[in-house]
């Protein structure tokens, strides 16, 4: 079956059709390493791992970069504040590059837990600074940029449309324009291509304008051109890149050469927690980490992604997060019991899974969809190898790695009780020695949200397990 995605850029769902052959040339932006990467960050990434797999079930290769972000990134898209991995770097008494280091090897890690297969190609910013020089010298001789006394802008002006991608009216903007940290810039939309470093600044480089350093929006013009050539098939980015980011790698390209450089723009709409936004100031921003913490897998993280259609809001709550969890235990003693199943199924009813599944995803990523398959496969009542088979299937574009499904649920077995929890069930065993039935219930849901289930025995002993 044909795969189909929605494409911002036209806004419609399209038939995917690769410019290379049997290539995909996918580009993807990636993590700004100044902090640790947060679960709403995750959730797009999450997405970027079902494409990936999704155009590999269906045959092609993979030509995909992701960037690493670590100069040149403002606190605001558009270009106010500090550099992030400056005020990071100053903040942790590092240099920018320890951060870097750091956070990198952070969401790797974090990416692997995921199970997320990796780009063939991560190319980090602060490696590219002559690619992205080239690039800006380029928009520069075109026409398309000028300077100031603090940077080199982009002139939006001179392109034939701006914004391509977004709603955003730029007479609405300038209207409603607040006062520009540069008066010198033409356009309220006007963004740096390059910008002069002050004084203190420590990630610097030479240019033609003095010591300086690059605006966040040409690392990915500048390495998706240089490893995927000027149009490639698909770019991702969470619906937070739209407006700015990915509106401005657009106008970047067509200054540089004329050409918008994919044909596909695909954006993950927002994870969000407790139906509002996650921020630092709300103490919501929750790392993969920290998810563990509280007895949530990554993989169970993965799993509760799947809840939602990528372009819908999926609104992150513990309950939710501990329902996939238990989700996935099931799904994986599914698979268990199918794997030591002896029934044969017929080839008829295999083919007619797999073509709901294949319709659901190759339908631009219809995970929900595809999932109540899998479901009705993991609660067929006949036990088979033949629906454990079809699952492992599946799993090459839901990676939730179920082929090592009994070493999850064995490590779930040997998982040790953390002191805290040890110390509240010797409380609720002392409550229940008083009677005190009110406080042993109370203690119980105090460790449910910590992630373990207390059940009582028959013989008045109590057992615990992690959720
Ligand atoms: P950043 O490190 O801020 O550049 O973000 C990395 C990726 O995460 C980008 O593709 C963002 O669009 C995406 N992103 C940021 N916040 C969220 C969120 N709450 N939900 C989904 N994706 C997000
Ligand atoms: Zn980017």
């Amino acid at each position: 079956m044909q795969i189909k995605l929605y494409n911002t850029l036209t806004k419609k769902k399209e038939d995917f059709v690769p410019l290379n052959g049997n290539e995909v040339r996918i580009y993807s932006c990636g993590p700004t390493v100044y902090s640790y990467a947060h679960i709403g960050n995750f959730r797009t990434y999450v997405f970027v791992d079902n494409l990936r797999r999704l155009l590999k079930y269906n045959g092609y290769k993979l030509r995909h970069v992701m960037n690493i972000t670590d100069v040149g990134h403002l606190e605001s898209d558009a270009d106010e504040g500090e550099d992030k991995m400056e005020k990071a770097a100053k903040k942790e008494n590092k240099s920018p590059y320890e951060i870097a280091k750091f956070y990198a090897e952070a969401f790797f890690k974090d990416m692997d837990r995921l199970n997320i297969e990796r780009p063939e190609i991560i190319a980090k910013a602060t490696e590219h600074i002559p690619d992205m020089l080239e690039f800006a010298k380029e928009i520069v001789k075109n026409g398309y940029a000028y300077e100031t006394s603090t940077a080199i802008y982009f002139d939006v002006s001179k392109l034939d449309k701006y914004p391509v991608l977004s709603n955003r009216n730029v007479d609405d903007q300038i209207a409603g324009a607040r006062v520009d940290v540069d008066p010198e810039k033409k356009n309220p939309y006007d963004f740096a291509i390059w910008i002069k470093a002050p004084e203190n600044h420590i990630m610097k480089w030479d240019s033609p304008w003095g010591l300086s350093y690059p605006g966040w929006h040409l690392e990915c013009s500048a390495m998706s051109r240089k490893y995927l050539g000027e149009v490639f098939d698909i770019h991702t980015g969470g619906v937070d890149h739209i407006p700015t980011h990915h509106e401005n790698e657009i106008a970047q390209s067509k200054g540089a050469f004329g050409k918008i450089p994919a044909k596909t723009w695909m954006h993950v709409e927002f994870l969000q927690v407790n139906g509002g936004k996650m921020s630092k100031s709300l103490g919501n921003v929750y790392t993969i980490s920290q998810l563990q913490e509280k007895g949530i897998e990554p993989l169970a993280f993965k799993m509760f992604c799947y809840t939602a259609h990528y372009r819908n809001k999926l609104n992150f709550t513990f309950d939710g997060a501990l329902s996939s969890q238990k989700a996935l235990n099931r799904l994986r003693e599914s698979y268990l019991k199918h794997e030591s199943g002896t029934r044969n199924i017929d080839q008829s009813i295999i083919d007619e899974y797999k073509g709901q599944f294949v319709d659901a995803i190759n339908d631009d990523l219809n995970i929900p969809l595809a999932m109540s398959t899998v479901w009705e496969v993991a609660r067929n009542d006949c036990k088979s190898k033949d629906f454990a088979n079809l699952l492992l299937e599946f799993d090459k574009v839901l990676g939730l790695d179920l082929i090592n499904s009994g070493k999850y649920i064995e490590e779930q077995l040997k998982i040790e009780i953390p002191d805290e929890i040890q110390e509240l069930i010797e409380k609720r065993k002392k409550a229940r020695e008083d009677k005190n039935w009110n406080l042993s219930d109370e203690i119980r849901d105090e460790i449910k949200e910590k992630g373990f289930i207390v059940k009582d025995t028959k013989d008045g002993g109590m057992t615990v397990e992690k959720m």
